[in-house]
């Protein structure tokens, strides 16, 4: 188990990376209204009226590269949030499979770390 210091030391990591990634995401992407954990591409205003189909097609690759970038960045951030949530929980350190205690020096690579040695994806 990780001590109460190293926890500490821990959050400060998730909370900075969290709002790092927190501000990424609303630069590139926006929050779907109604799930506030699916974020999208931010994909601009599409105007196929007037647009030649080359213009379309070249908007349509940046959106699916931004979408690209959006969904990996969105899975970090739930996974940071989960890992802060865990924290408030007091479940922080122990493997979501198993409930073994995940080795301190697995959270110190990844804080966000959800599950021991074993159990990694
Ligand atoms: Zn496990």
């Amino acid at each position: 188990m990780v001590d109460a210091r190293t926890k500490e030391k821990l959050a400060a990591r998730l909370e900075q990376e969290h709002a790092r990634l927190e501000l990424e995401l609303t630069d590139i992407g926006k929050l779907d209204p109604s799930n506030p954990n699916d974020w999208h591409g931010n994909a601009g205003n599409y105007d196929t009226g007037t647009a030649d189909s080359s213009v379309l097609a070249d908007r349509f690759e940046e959106v699916s590269t931004n979408e690209g970038i959006v969904t990996e960045l969105e899975e970090r951030f739930n996974h940071v949030t989960k890992a802060l949530q865990r924290i408030k929980d007091g479940t922080y350190g122990q493997c979501s499979v198993c409930g073994e205690k995940i080795p301190a020096a697995r959270l110190e690579a990844n804080p966000a770390a959800d599950t021991c040695v074993e159990h990694a994806e």
